[in-house]
């Protein structure tokens, strides 16, 4: 795919969207492939970085760049977070430069990414490398689940079901085990919860009674076995049973 321009984010225009954006509500930033999609590496970090620390937001960038190209993306999105005092307040998405070069250039590049508090999101690709994801846990790395996309004009896949998803990344970071299973589940759960943030989370007294209810006899089999979704709870009260909205 070629991308005619470059630049983007360097040009004000973009950079003053954005920025209105946030003072308008929005309440993160994105990036999307400083060099791979934008060709300008200082200049998409500069307006990236720049928007989050003058509006004390958090940022996200979508990194697709595969190789030692993306690692030095890597490396220079840690830096930034450093730079900005945004430790814990930044996450690349896909990251799968991290599942594309060799595993001490991943453990390396781990610590520089659990160093500076940067977290990457998975979402199980089907497509491109998966990064090696109880790795870059053991290294100190945040590695948390998202769905990225619901059946929309980029993929016809994505459902907004977190269990789903968590199935769909122990699939593909071929986990087998009832252990890594759960490390999955803890990645739309907990994880993403922290990343994002969300605090009252979990089940406990005084949390939000937020949840789904399935028949299972441990985590890894309401994973792997994808029973019904019994109930879905919202604020205290059914919103859904046996798939059907309630009344
Ligand atoms: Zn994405």
């Amino acid at each position: 795919m070629a991308f005619p321009q470059s630049g983007i984010l360097r040009s004000p225009g973009t950079a003053d969207l954005l920025d209105a954006a946030i003072a308008e509500g929005a309440d993160l930033v994105g990036g999307l492939d400083p060099v791979g999609i934008d060709g300008d590496l200082d200049g998409h970090l500069d307006a990236v970085f720049g928007i989050a620390e003058r509006r004390d937001v958090g940022a996200d960038i979508h990194l697709h760049d595969g190789g030692e190209g993306g690692i030095a993306q890597l490396v220079a999105i840690a830096g930034r977070t450093t730079a900005a005092g945004l430790r814990g307040k930044v996450a690349v998405s896909h990251a799968f430069a991290l599942g594309s070069v060799d595993v001490d250039m991943v453990a390396r590049t781990a610590d520089v990414l659990a160093k500076a508090g940067v977290a990457i999101m998975s979402h199980g690709p089907g497509g491109a490398a998966i990064p090696p994801l109880a790795l870059l846990r053991q290294h100190g790395v945040e590695v948390f689940g998202g769905s990225d996309n619901i059946r929309d004009a980029w993929s016809p896949f994505g459902n907004g079901d977190m269990l789903d998803r968590a199935m769909t990344i122990g699939y593909r970071a071929n986990f087998r085990h009832d252990h890594e299973l759960e490390f999955a589940f803890d990645m739309v759960t907990g994880a993403a919860a922290r990343v994002l943030g969300i605090e009252g989370y979990g089940l406990a007294v005084g949390a939000a009674a937020d949840f789904v209810a399935v028949e299972a006899g441990s985590v890894a089999e309401a994973i792997a076995a994808r029973p019904r979704r019994k109930y879905v709870i919202k604020n205290g009260r059914v919103v859904a049973e046996d798939g059907v909205f309630a009344a």
